[in-house]
């Protein structure tokens, strides 16, 4: 019989041929092997109907009928055989080893061994050859196997310590970006949310407003009742924000000693200026009693400028355009709401 397949060809078939005999539990000897690949290469048709029988009739094959299939069909092709054996090692050899090479990095050399081995395979004159490199593939394909598990189990063990590095590192930058008494994000968080909103004004083209508010007369609560029952009425009045800004998207932060920035995405100057006169109502409306010391402050009040964003400002103009309202309030009397249409 002529052999015309090419060297992927053999490769399949060799793969056949090693599924062919794990499936039907037939030791990989020479005989087996020749027996199975010529089999699944289909090339011998006589071959092919009796084991297909066979098959059909039991699901296995013995030993003995290896033999009797080995006398009858194939004997004087072998030495075609094997040649067309050692091509599809070559071709698996040399496939395994460009992918360990590329893909996942020749670790330990493997890779490249076995392609060597697959170079070997080309220059084989007899069967001790064979035997030697068959013996030295098995050698190096468990190496690679322990290599590789041992591979793996780097990569998962690097995998989880990245993980924990990330989860801290989100938990320092929110810490960073978080003010320790009101729990309200401070300035840093807020100019980065600035940036951001302002981004995405710019993209969706959805107004973006923003109030500026400043305690009235807080200094007087420190003067009066000293700065522990300041603090305090700061995480109150924080507390008290957050319930006011119910959408999504709002954010209230601290910009800095008794003044808050509060943060209107998708929010237009009108709608601002309602949302301000609510925490403006809500502040001055509040009893302020701190429990645990008996004190009960007095009427607080808070003033607040609010402003929207222009097409193309910066971010310092639309800001000091909320401080300007913010400064008028305060000339105006305090717990007052102004916008920059009325500056
Ligand atoms: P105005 O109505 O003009 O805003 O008067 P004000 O007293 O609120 O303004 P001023 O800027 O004179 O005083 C602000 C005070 O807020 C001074 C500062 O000590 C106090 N303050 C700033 N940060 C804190 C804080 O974290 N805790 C306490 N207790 N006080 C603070
Ligand atoms: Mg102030
Ligand atoms: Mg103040």
């Amino acid at each position: 019989m002529k052999y015309t397949d090419n060297e992927s060809q053999a490769g399949e078939y060799l793969r056949l041929t090693l599924s062919l005999l794990s499936k039907l539990k037939l030791v990989a000897n020479p005989m087996n092997y020749t027996v199975m690949y010529e089999y699944a290469s289909g090339h011998n048709a006589e071959l092919r109907q009796v084991v297909d029988k066979c098959l059909k009739k039991s699901k296995s094959i013995t030993d003995e009928q290896i033999i009797e299939f080995y006398n009858k069909f194939i004997e004087s092709k072998e030495q075609v055989l094997i040649t067309k054996l050692l091509a599809g090692m070559n071709s698996i050899l040399k496939e395994v080893s460009s992918h360990i090479i590329d893909v996942e990095g020749d670790f330990d050399g493997h890779g490249k061994k076995l392609g060597d081995l697959a170079v070997q395979i080309n220059e084989v004159k007899d069967h001790n050859d064979i035997k030697d490199i068959v013996d030295l593939i098995v050698c190096e394909t468990k190496e690679l196997v322990i290599s590789g598990k041992q591979l793996q189990e780097r990569m998962k063990m690097t995998s989880e310590d990245l993980k924990v590095l990330n989860q801290e590192l989100k938990k320092s930058q929110k810490e960073a970006q978080t003010d320790l008494l009101t729990g309200l994000i401070n300035r840093r968080g807020l100019d980065l949310r600035l940036e951001a909103e302002l981004k995405k004004a710019f993209s969706t083209k959805l107004p973006f407003s923003v109030i500026m508010a400043d305690i009235d007369h807080f200094k007087r609560v420190n003067d009066t009742y000293g700065h522990l029952v300041g603090d305090s009425l700061l995480k109150g009045l924080s507390n008290l924000f957050k319930t006011k800004l119910k959408r999504g998207g709002d954010v209230a932060g601290r910009f800095g000693g008794e003044e808050f920035l509060f943060l209107l995405p998708a929010t237009k100057l009108g709608d601002a200026k309602i949302v301000a006169n609510k925490i403006k109502l809500a502040v001055s409306t509040k009893e302020w009693n701190f429990n645990d010391s008996g004190i009960k402050l007095s009427r607080m009040t808070i003033s607040m400028g609010v402003a929207m964003y222009k097409t193309n400002e910066s971010l310092q103009d639309f800001i000091d355009r909320a401080d300007k309202a913010l400064y008028q309030a305060k000339k105006n009397g305090r717990d007052l709401v102004i916008t920059q249409e009325q500056l």
